[in-house]
């Protein structure tokens, strides 16, 4: 008889037991997470990606820290690939594949659950710094899409009236001076397609606080330490949860601006000093997490919005071995650097080429939160943490599709690939998927040869996923948000 007690004692002990992991296993760690974005920076514009003359000492250490990836994809620019990394699908799934431009009169829709909104709900604190590019409508500002506080420029930094496009007027002022003069030394081809024809951009250009202009073109040379100071204050802020920060920064986005810190310091000339004020910035917040200790509590992720802007010559990035840049679907368009950093929980210094995009930040954010992704509509990202946790080399999307830009409601879809082979395509007025050419992105990054003629086969088959998807696609678009005008 006197084994009941400790029979129950126990049984106890093993309940108790069982309980207490079942509470480790399903608390989310509910790390820190910072998303830090650059803007037309290119794949071959890092050391760690083989940049051969511009210095990143910062982002190299972040890469042997964490996983790089090489096979990482965004949208061909700036407006949907932010939208893509807020709503984790496709751009022209939420009708927002193209850009807004100042005063818009659309933007995100309202209803589109952002990745803010989805850790927010999570017990996030939120902040969004830099340019945000899905509507500049108050309904549309990032303090309506789940950040608590914002800090920055609604659209992009060339924008404004000093826009190398704006036609010639009398007496121009030194600054228009000297944007004409850098275009005309730069290279500058003058073939940005989606610009108004009258030819530019008569406005200001605003910096705002939350939802209040605060400056009116502001001094772009301190747009990026202003940047950081205010990162490091969200970083420091006293708090008892975990927070979300999205630095989206305006540079390397042309027109490049950089401070006295690091203006001449890099052979590569005045973009190799805007990346090295960059790379300055990301070891500004690595310093602050590790003298706050919170190292081993902070996701850190650094990824570009599209590919280099090549028509802007010497102040356009580098798209390195691969073909082309902004604005179209060959790989110098659309994969750009991905680097994720969680000391103790990603493996350091690991390469992956398993395909991946910023369409999957908000379903890898949420499982590391502990929340839902939305169930209510179809999203295109994946949860890439079995890949990042090194449980599994293989990606999670066994089809990636290109997507170029297009009016709301419409799909401009260019191609697909798996794990090595990339077909490009049209879509006739049919809905019916044409293929063109394939290419095999083991052997040829650079997209030189078409291999359609010899493979057949995998030409079938990436053609039938295309269509596959094309037709769901078509069958699931969301709308973008309407201004409201009042
Ligand atoms: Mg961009």
């Amino acid at each position: 008889m006197k084994s009941r007690p400790l029979l129950l004692s126990f049984l106890v002990t093993l309940a108790l037991g069982a309980a207490s992991l079942t509470a480790a296993t399903t608390k989310p760690v509910q790390p820190n997470i910072i998303v830090i974005f650059t803007d037309d920076q290119g794949y071959g514009d890092l050391g760690s990606y083989g940049a051969p003359n511009i210095e990143t000492p910062h982002l190299d250490r972040l890469a042997a820290e964490g996983m790089r990836f090489t096979s990482f994809y965004a949208a061909t620019f700036c407006g949907p690939s932010r939208a893509q990394l807020m709503t984790g699908s496709y751009a022209a799934r939420v009708g927002h594949a193209r850009n807004p431009s100042p005063n818009s009169n659309f933007g995100l829709h309202p209803n589109e659950l952002t990745v803010a909104e989805v850790l927010r709900v999570a017990g996030y604190a939120t902040m969004a710094i830099g340019k945000w590019h899905l509507g500049d409508a108050p309904e549309f500002l990032p303090t309506r899409q789940g950040f608590d506080t914002y800090f920055g420029l609604p659209y992009s930094n060339d924008m404004w009236r000093y826009h190398p496009k704006m036609p010639p007027r009398e007496n121009e002022d030194a600054l228009m001076q000297a944007t004409r003069a850098r275009a005309a030394y730069t290279g500058y081809s003058g073939q940005e397609s989606y610009y108004p024809p009258n030819g530019g951009f008569p406005n200001d250009l605003p910096l705002m606080r939350d939802e209040t202009v605060i400056e009116k073109n502001p001094d772009q040379r301190q747009l990026t330490t202003r940047y950081t100071e205010t990162a490091l204050q969200f970083i420091s802020a006293p708090r008892d949860r975990p927070f979300f920060l999205y630095l989206a920064h305006a540079m390397p986005h042309v027109p490049l601006f950089v401070s006295e810190k690091f203006a001449g310091k890099s052979a590569r000339g005045l973009y190799g000093d805007v990346l090295m004020e960059i790379d300055w910035s990301v070891g500004q917040i690595l310093a602050r997490l590790k003298q706050l200790g919170l190292d081993e509590h902070t996701l850190v992720v650094f990824t570009s919005d599209n590919g280099p802007w090549l028509g802007y010559g010497i102040d356009g990035g580098s798209a390195g071995p691969l073909r082309d840049g902004k604005g179209t679907t060959w790989e110098g368009g659309v994969r750009v650097p991905a680097i994720f950093r969680w000391p103790g929980k990603i493996p350091a210094a690991r390469r992956t080429d398993a395909v991946a995009g910023n369409i999957d930040l908000l379903p890898t954010f949420a499982r590391l939160a502990g929340a839902a992704v939305p169930a209510d509509r179809v999203l295109d990202g994946r949860d890439l943490w079995p890949l990042l946790a090194g449980e599994t080399p293989r990606s999670p999307h066994p089809y990636f599709h290109y997507l170029g830009g297009s009016p709301e409601g419409q799909i401009n879809y260019r191609g697909v690939r798996d794990d090595r082979w990339k077909l490009v395509l049209n879509v006739g007025a049919d809905g019916k998927i044409a293929a063109r050419e394939l290419y095999d992105l083991g052997a040829d990054l650079g997209e030189k040869f078409d291999r359609a003629k010899q493979h057949p086969e995998i030409v079938r088959r990436l053609a039938a996923a295309a269509q596959q998807f094309h037709d769901e696609l078509r069958q699931n678009l969301r709308p973008a948000g309407r201004r409201s005008r009042g």
